[in-house]
């Protein structure tokens, strides 16, 4: 099998997103790698599309069942990152193709960036900065913030990146309660069977949960008025999910009213745009998306994005398929 990009045979991959740069160079010196030309139905001119054996694509891309229907060699969409919802997985699987992600090597990044939020909303971080900077400290301090040690953490999603969240957060004795489509008997938190109920007894609602149909508008306005409901003080929420996962008309609502007390947020519905009205309150701490993005946690993603296309069309199992394209057990 040939690996260079230029020689006949080469095998063809169809990126659907931008190949990072910590990724690009091993996978074009492995692979004739064609970007997507979103304007042709296979992604690719007609002449190529027979020849696409794989695509790679961002935890965030969209892969539709029509340009899997208009790949007919493809054997692999390897996905850097974890969550997969843009992906048609029935349509892959059911023409014989297997998605794999990059599971468990962004956990610590995820829920490192989790805690940040919540600091950063809990002590307002971002405007002592903002303070300090401006010239504004000779006039005085801030208001008192509230005390994140000690306080009750609700997490929604208690897989690989929910139970490193709840692993940070008894580093600062927090009380730890989840919920999930199922109750985790091994662990020692305690279960709540939906949102609402978990966002009644929680001062932080942690939200990390994949994105998708299962999940959309879980976080609606009756979780938000039970989160603003859990103390005097108020709920407040921090999302590293997927912004569909929060209905964020209700949200901006919920702040404006001070129905809640405040959000760290770096996910978004129509991301990267930010609606004006969230960008508008101060009690709103902001990210872009970058829940994994170091340097080394990416490398990792790169990596195992690499290698699984490299073990599928060498051959070889791949290493990280997505639950529904696993090998039944
Ligand atoms: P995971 O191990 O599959 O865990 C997902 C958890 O969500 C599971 O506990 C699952 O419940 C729960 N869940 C699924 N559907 C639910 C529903 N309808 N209601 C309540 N809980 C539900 O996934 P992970 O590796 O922790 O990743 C979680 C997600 O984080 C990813 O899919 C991605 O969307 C997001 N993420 C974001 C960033 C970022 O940059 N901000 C980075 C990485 C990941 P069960 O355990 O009962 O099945």
């Amino acid at each position: 099998m040939s690996t260079s990009p230029s020689a006949a045979g080469s095998i063809a991959v169809l990126a659907v997103a931008k190949p990072s740069p910590l990724l690009a160079p091993r996978l074009n010196a492995a692979f004739e790698v064609h970007a997507l030309d979103a304007t042709l139905p296979a992604g690719v001119p007609a002449e190529t599309a027979p020849r696409i054996r794989a695509i790679f694509a961002s935890g965030e891309s969209r892969v539709s069942a029509e340009l899997i229907a208009n790949l007919p060699a493809l054997e692999i969409i390897s996905v850097m990152g974890v969550g997969y919802d843009g992906i048609d997985v029935a349509a892959a699987k059911a023409r014989g193709v297997v998605v794999t992600h990059t599971p468990d090597v962004l956990n610590d990044d995820v829920a490192d960036l989790a805690i940040g939020l919540m600091l950063s909303a809990a002590r307002q971080l971002p405007a002592a900065d903002r303070h300090v900077r401006a010239g504004l400290w000779p006039q005085g301090t801030l208001p008192l913030a509230r005390k994140m040690s000690g306080a009750r953490i609700g997490i929604v999603g208690m897989g690989r990146i929910g139970q490193a969240i709840a692993q940070r957060a008894l580093g600062f004795n927090m009380t730890v309660a989840y919920t999930a489509r199922s109750a985790k008997p091994r662990l020692p938190w305690a279960y709540l069977p939906d949102a609402a109920s978990l966002a009644a007894v929680s001062d932080f609602l942690v939200v990390i949960t994949p994105g998708g149909a299962g999940t959309r508008k879980l976080i609606n306005a009756e979780v938000l008025a039970a989160l603003g409901a859990s103390s005097p003080q108020k709920g407040i929420l921090v999302n590293v999910a997927r912004g569909s996962v929060v209905d964020e008309a209700a949200l901006i609502e919920a702040l404006e009213n001070g129905v809640i007390a405040g959000a760290g947020l770096d996910v978004f519905e129509t991301e990267p745009n930010v609606p004006e009205r969230l960008r508008a309150l101060p009690q709103v701490v902001l990210a872009p998306h970058i829940g994994s993005a170091t340097g080394q946690t990416r490398q990792a993603m790169a990596d195992l994005a690499f290698d699984n296309l490299q073990c599928q069309l060498s051959g070889q199992p791949v290493k990280t398929p997505v639950p529904e394209c696993r090998p039944a057990e």
